[in-house]
């Protein structure tokens, strides 16, 4: 099964991300995760890397392709993944849809979760405090915001457009076992 997450930062779709991937048996790729594990290397492009994604702003889309069609190539997507916060620009998604045509990697289902920016800051903000992540603090809050309005915001609604019957949106400010439940019903009855 292939999947694909949208949402803003702080919209919970990490968390159901890496729940359902255990309840599939299917790879998260979660491309913030795999760009975090990078910065402990300690070469110049962990340096560069760390000071985009402190600032909330994202990283170049020729890195994050390459990560990308590298992993998807992988034995551990074989069975599947769950692209969580990738594709998140234009450039991205037809780097995405292209590859994915060219190597028969078509997509089963699109989530997109949708949640006020209020509820998002005060979420994110709570995490900050639980987490330490160098990302979370009101200022870079904001930029991440407004990037995922600008960049991200019309990749989900060109998803909507061109995957209509396969494109879901989930009431992200629910409780996470309710959007769990919601996720796995609607995967189940696109299975019948
Ligand atoms: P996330 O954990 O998905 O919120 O990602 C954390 C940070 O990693 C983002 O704020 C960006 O700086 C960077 N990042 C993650 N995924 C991407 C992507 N697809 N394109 C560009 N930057 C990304």
């Amino acid at each position: 099964m292939k999947i694909v997450f949208f949402g803003p930062p702080g919209s919970g779709k990490g968390t159901q991300a890496k729940l359902l991937s255990k309840e599939l048996n299917i790879l998260h790729l979660s491309t913030g995760d795999i760009l975090r594990d990078k910065l402990s290397d300690g070469d110049l492009l962990s340096i560069k890397l760390k000071e985009v994604m402190s600032s909330g702003n994202l990283v170049s889309d020729e890195i994050l392709n390459q990560i990308i069609a590298e992993k998807l190539m992988s034995k551990e997507c074989s069975n599947g993944y769950i692209l969580d916060g990738y594709p998140r620009t234009i450039l991205q998604s037809e780097f995405f849809i292209s590859f994915a045509k060219s190597n028969e990697l078509n997509l089963d289902i699109i989530f997109n979760f949708k949640i006020d920016f209020k509820l998002v800051e005060e979420r994110i903000m709570h995490r900050s405090k639980q987490e330490q992540r160098s990302d979370d603090n009101i200022d870079v809050i904001k930029t991440r915001i407004d990037k995922y309005i600008k960049e991200t915001y019309p990749v989900s609604q060109f998803f909507s457009k061109n995957f209509g019957q396969k494109f879901f949106t989930i009431d992200a400010s629910q409780e996470v076992s309710k959007i769990q439940k919601e996720l796995i019903n609607i995967i189940k009855k696109g299975q019948k």
